[in-house]
């Protein structure tokens, strides 16, 4: 057994090709991933964060999904401050020398600061580190926005001192960081704030009870409402994503349905390209052997649990990440063996013919009373195509059938 398993090591697929698989739409989820994400979609847990690989996904869906939006809201901050030396003159007065100060920061750190944030947004916009960049921007805006009302008050152009909350509020509505980015943006707006207060000493604010309720209910209520929306967001994107898994697996055995299969042959078949040592795959048919009798004699339901009982002895042959054992409808599956030559293909599907019969399941009408499979197998290059493959596979299948059944053909392409 142990020999077996070092083995299938030896020829387990490079990291290159595993990292192919990523380019696969749809997910294999593992049970307890499947059910965690029915708990979310369902609302029956207060969990609300994916397992990590999930959470990572959708975080990257949400950066995808609010792109444009993020776009959109930097090209506003960047025509405000791009205009600055039109408005800022008459707003900050003329004669302190520090509105000469505050209007250099506009033009020389965050305009360029925000054209290279819209460039990114872009160009990258899918990367985790374009968010912190985009956020660490903004937080640089809150504080060229409090440095300048603070000189606007003395310029006698007096600016309402809740202006700034409208950055925090506008990134939250419309650029939809993570959450926990979200709260660190309000605790940058409220250290900018509290500490540009207490720098400058300023007068108090004859309007405080009003100035106080924009400032910080208002944003706390934004995160409230964007943290629901963020929410619902999640339970959509869980559904989907449980529906793509669906549409990919049979619902009586669990294991990949043929749609499944197609998919994963030709990410298969780009990773073969990008590497492999054998330079072939093997693609196996696999049919039951008087499975009709089965039926007839013990009725369909004893069949369903022979073809689930067969779909895990042959999940066992496809332990290797790459490989894939599939269910191609009725009592015919597949199996797809990354990074295998011919005479591996042997030795696996002796091995599979052995288990299947090992398994003693009874079928008193086939020849040796018990279940047996017979299967055609085509070993081929990475470029051969499914149809292909699975028309050779097919041919030798129907020749094994002819000779007798409980046997295998491989042949190679
Ligand atoms: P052969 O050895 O030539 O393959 O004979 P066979 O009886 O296996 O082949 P045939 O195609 O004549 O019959 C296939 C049978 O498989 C017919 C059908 O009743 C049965 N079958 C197909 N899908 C299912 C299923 O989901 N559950 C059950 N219980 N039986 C199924
Ligand atoms: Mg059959
Ligand atoms: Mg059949």
């Amino acid at each position: 057994m142990s020999s077996d398993r070092s083995a299938q090591e030896e020829v387990l697929a490079p990291r290159k090709a595993i990292a192919a698989l990523r380019d696969l739409p749809e997910y294999d989820l593992t049970p307890q991933e499947a059910q965690d994400v029915a708990d979310i979609v369902a609302a029956r847990t207060r969990r609300f964060r994916f397992p990590p690989r999930l959470e990572e996904d959708f975080q990257a869906f949400n950066r995808a999904s609010s792109r444009n939006a993020r776009i959109i809201l930097a090209v506003i901050t960047l025509l405000s401050f791009a205009s600055a030396a039109l408005w800022a003159p008459a707003l900050l007065g003329s004669a302190p020398s520090s509105s000469g100060f505050v209007l250099a920061m506009e033009l020389l750190v965050v305009t360029p600061l925000f054209a290279v944030v819209l460039w990114l947004l872009w160009k990258r916009g899918e990367r985790d580190s374009t968010e912190w960049l985009m956020l660490a921007a903004y937080c640089i805006e809150m504080l060229v926005i409090e440095t300048m009302r603070h000189h606007s008050d003395a310029s006698g152009f007096p600016v309402d001192p809740s202006v700034g909350v409208l950055v925090p509020i506008a990134v939250i509505l419309m650029a939809r960081p993570r959450f926990s980015r979200t709260l660190m943006l309000l605790g940058a707006f409220a250290g900018i704030t509290l500490s540009q207060a207490w720098i400058w000493q300023e007068a108090p604010n004859p309007h405080a009870a009003s100035s106080w309720i924009i400032k910080w209910l208002l944003p706390a209520l934004v995160v409230l409402a964007s943290a629901s929306s963020k929410l619902a967001l999640r339970r959509q994107w869980a559904a989907a994503l449980l529906l793509r898994v669906m549409a990919h697996r049979d619902p009586l055995t669990g294991l990949p349905n043929r749609r499944a299969l197609e998919k994963h042959y030709e990410a298969m078949s780009r990773a073969m390209a990008r590497g492999s040592r054998s330079g072939r795959m093997v693609l196996a048919v696999i049919d039951l052997d008087h499975f009709k009798k089965v039926n007839d004699l013990h009725g369909h339901e004893y069949g369903d649990g022979v073809l689930i009982e067969i779909a895990v002895a042959l999940s066992g042959f496809a332990r290797r990440p790459l490989d894939m054992a599939a269910r191609m409808g009725g009592e015919e599956f597949a199996l797809l063996l990354y990074d295998c030559d011919e005479a591996a293909g042997r030795e696996r599907l002796a091995a599979l013919l052995e288990t299947v019969s090992g398994l003693q399941i009874e079928n008193r009408g086939a020849t040796l009373g018990i279940i047996t499979v017979s299967i055609g197998a085509a070993a081929v290059p990475a470029e051969a195509r499914l149809s292909e493959a699975y028309r050779a596979a097919d041919e030798a299948l129907y020749r094994v059938k002819d000779a007798g059944r409980n046997s295998y053909e491989l042949v190679r392409l």
